[in-house]
């Protein structure tokens, strides 16, 4: 089987996209191949950081590699948090502070639309592809459920009434910004 690195530690991302990539490739993460490092995010867009990420692994480690970098855009507060969705409420706050922060920030607001976009940068027998997802939704009033991670207690996506958190895992990867993102990766994959 064809081994890729996904430039992840996140426990969760790394169940959610192998279980939508299946047996075809095995996927490593950064702790597998013994990188520990701090990769700096210091781009101003997703696709910057994604970059980063995938172009340090092969320069580093010498994989082929995918990284990705997602954000959640909330139109009542012009976007934000965008790029700095992992650190809304500060450089080392939890994401129990995030969803209390964002739903703070919202009290009281009627215009709750928002979408989570994920973008993932692949670097692949020396080429590079950038493929993006989103998902259009809502942010709740309140936290619902006890599935997922990040802000999916707080993220209602259209035509569902439900929180990602409320979705099985299937539920939320078929519709969801990294499953739209990972299906245009798995569609490379598959080509190359
Ligand atoms: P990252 O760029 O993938 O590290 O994610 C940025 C931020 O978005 C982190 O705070 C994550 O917890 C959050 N996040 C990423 N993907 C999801 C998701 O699928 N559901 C909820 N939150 C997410």
């Amino acid at each position: 089987m064809k081994q890729i690195v996904f430039a992840t530690n996140n426990a969760h991302k790394l169940s959610e996209v192998r279980r939508i990539v299946g047996d075809k490739f095995d996927i490593l993460s950064l702790a597998d191949i013994g990188c520990h490092d701090e990769i700096p995010e210091t781009a101003d867009t997703l696709e910057g950081n994604a970059l980063i990420k995938a172009r340090w692994v092969k320069e580093h480690y010498g994989y082929d590699c995918f990284a990705d970098d997602t954000g959640l855009m909330v139109d009542a507060l012009g976007g934000a948090p965008g790029v700095l969705t992992a650190r809304f409420a500060g450089e080392h706050c939890t994401p129990a502070d995030n969803v209390a922060l964002l739903l703070r920030n919202l009290s009281g607001e009627t215009r709750r639309s928002a979408r989570f976009s994920t973008v993932i940068a692949l670097i692949l027998n020396g080429k590079e592809y950038v493929m993006t997802g989103t998902v259009e939704g809502e942010i709740s009033t309140e936290e619902r459920g006890a599935d997922g991670f990040g802000y999916d207690p707080i993220f209602i996506p259209e035509d569902t009434g439900l929180t990602f958190a409320q979705m099985g895992a299937d539920a939320k990867n078929a519709i969801s910004h990294r499953g739209r993102a990972t299906a245009a990766l798995i569609d490379l994959l598959a080509s190359e």
